[in-house]
């Protein structure tokens, strides 16, 4: 019998988890099963217990239970502790252990496979939901010269500096305050890309060489990576990258081995 896995969210269909696991699997050889399971919005305590009594042994999770996975779990990583979200559960008979995969995922993609240095940088991270909330820690753990987070809503950016008060080069900020300074790493982190919308930006925030980073993937450039081509932001990626490493940190957590993304990334953007 092989080992079963799934994601699970609300809306599921779009998911391309289980066609990366697929391939993680065939290339190491692993005798497992991956599904997608759509869950209810009142429905996903339930549906997890439901997979875990039928013998599954990880799930994947993605909008909008990563709160609730975070409840649920018995146990959390540093990071999933730090991110207060979780995308990534292991389960066995007496425990649910909850690990946030979605930072070290985008911070993997941007220092192996598009080469950037994170450590010195001035990054500037735009959002304070699930998505920025996961990807602090990591971010934080290479050492930028400083990290600004922006949100529409301030307060919210105020909360999340407030969580990570001992990395002392944090700074919040609204869009407003962004005028007149520059950032060598921008990442958009927030859902504005999935309405076909842009973060009130002020111009002139890319340095020379900077890189524009969306999480949003999908055909075609995001407004938000229009904008900073425009603005002259030389290297420019959307989250297809990311996506592919924060399943792989999934997979190890799960099998014990590492999968090579690259040739995931590949067949992904092939498709798009
Ligand atoms: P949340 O709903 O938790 O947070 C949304 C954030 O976007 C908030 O900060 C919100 O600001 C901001 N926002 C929404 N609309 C606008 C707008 N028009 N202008 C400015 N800010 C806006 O979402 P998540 O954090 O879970 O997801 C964010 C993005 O990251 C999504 O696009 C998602 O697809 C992507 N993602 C990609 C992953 C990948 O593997 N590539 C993994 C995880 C997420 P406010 O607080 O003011 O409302």
């Amino acid at each position: 019998m092989p080992d079963l896995y799934a994601v699970i969210g609300n809306p599921i269909s779009h998911s391309k988890s289980p066609l990366i696991h697929a391939e993680f699997s065939k290339q190491t050889d692993q005798n497992m099963r991956y599904e997608a399971i759509l869950a209810p919005p009142d429905g996903f305590s339930v549906a997890v217990e439901a997979f875990r009594k039928f013998g599954g042994r990880g799930m994947n999770v993605t909008i909008p239970f990563k709160l609730e996975a975070c409840k649920i779990s018995t146990r959390l990583t540093e990071r999933a502790a730090a991110a207060q979200a979780v995308n990534t559960l292991a389960l066995d008979n007496d425990e649910i252990l909850g690990e946030n995969t979605d930072g070290i995922g985008l911070v993997r993609d941007i220092v192996s496979n598009l080469d950037f240095i994170i450590t010195g940088k001035r990054v500037l991270l735009m959002g304070a939901g699930g998505a920025a909330s996961g990807a602090l820690l990591p971010l934080l753990e290479h050492q930028p010269k400083m990290l600004t987070i922006a949100n529409r809503t301030k307060q919210k950016a105020i909360e999340l500096q407030q969580r990570f008060a001992e990395y002392n080069f944090v700074i919040p900020a609204d869009y407003a305050d962004l005028a007149g300074h520059e950032f060598d790493i921008v990442i958009n982190a927030t859902s504005a890309s999935l309405n076909g919308k842009l973060p009130s930006l002020p111009p002139c925030i890319f340095a020379a060489e900077s890189l524009a980073y969306d999480m949003m993937y999908g055909s075609g450039p995001t407004p938000f990576l229009q904008f900073a081509r425009q603005q002259g932001a030389v290297h420019l990626s959307d989250g297809i990258g990311m996506l592919v490493e924060q399943a792989a940190e999934s997979f190890l957590l799960w099998r014990g081995l590492r999968p090579e993304t690259g040739p995931v990334i590949a067949m992904l953007r092939s498709e798009t």
